[in-house]
């Protein structure tokens, strides 16, 4: 472990995935942050299902806000890809195609790769130390069942060695991915208790720890094949064949 980190990324990006800053320092992008996260939670969480329109005038009365504020904020969930901004309908939940899932996934694995040793080149004891207290936070809301927090800091846990890369550029390409697997992993994952991913965190800080750059690479690649394995793609490829689920249901 040799070296400090050159530029330190501005903070802005800290407390990313998805989590806008929480003081905006330009007034005409400020974000009403509760309605931000209240939509974030509720889609990752799968209260908002996908397609689900969210109408501008009812978030209005829920937040005794200004139209111009829930715009913003909409338009902050559209451009980190959990909504969808339709000509006639408004703002949707997004459904990402099983294709882009896997466009989604296949472009954090390049990425991915490349950090790794730029990580290794990087990172310092503290560094180290904050990639474990994430793993922590991960792991406790996981196993306490707490699907919207879980999401979110397992990409954080990414997004901290993106930032720690020390490549801003990298990083902005990184938040965006990690935002959007993050919709894809709560559309497409299998029901249930969520993947604990201690395991494949803690060992891969290890690794960088230890200098092995070749095993943490593979090791990354391998930890991003199996949370895609583990989504269930193939079941939305196909169209309902409205005939055949209804085969044998009294048919005239
Ligand atoms: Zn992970
Ligand atoms: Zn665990």
């Amino acid at each position: 472990m040799t070296g400090k980190l050159s530029a330190p990324p501005d903070r802005a990006h800290k407390t990313a995935p998805a989590q806008p800053e929480d003081k905006p320092k330009r007034g005409a992008r400020a974000v009403d942050l509760r309605i931000y996260r209240a939509v974030f939670n509720a889609v990752m969480s799968q209260r908002l299902p996908p397609g689900t329109r969210l109408a501008e005038a009812e978030l209005c009365e829920l937040y005794q806000v200004s139209r111009t504020t829930v715009r913003r904020a909409l338009l902050r969930l559209a451009h980190d890809h959990i909504l969808e901004l339709r000509p006639n309908r408004g703002a949707v939940v997004a459904s990402p195609a099983p294709a882009e899932a896997r466009e989604v996934f296949a472009a954090r694995r390049l990425l991915e790769r490349q950090i790794v040793p730029a990580v290794m080149r990087n990172a310092t004891p503290a560094d180290l130390t904050r990639l474990r207290q994430s793993i922590a936070a991960e792991h406790q809301a996981c196993h306490a069942g707490d699907r919207a927090n879980w999401i979110r800091l397992s990409g954080e846990f990414h997004l901290i060695l993106a930032e720690l890369a020390g490549n801003r550029v990298l990083l902005g390409f990184m938040t965006e991915l990690v935002t959007r697997c993050s919709l894809i992993i709560a559309l497409y994952d299998s029901p249930g208790s969520p993947m604990c991913e201690n395991d494949e965190h803690q060992r891969l800080v290890s690794l960088i720890e230890q200098g092995l750059q070749d095993e943490a690479t593979d090791l990354m690649e391998r930890h991003l094949l199996k949370i895609e394995a583990r989504l269930r793609l193939a079941e939305r490829t196909q169209k309902l064949d409205l005939a055949q689920a209804l085969s044998g249901q009294d048919l005239p």
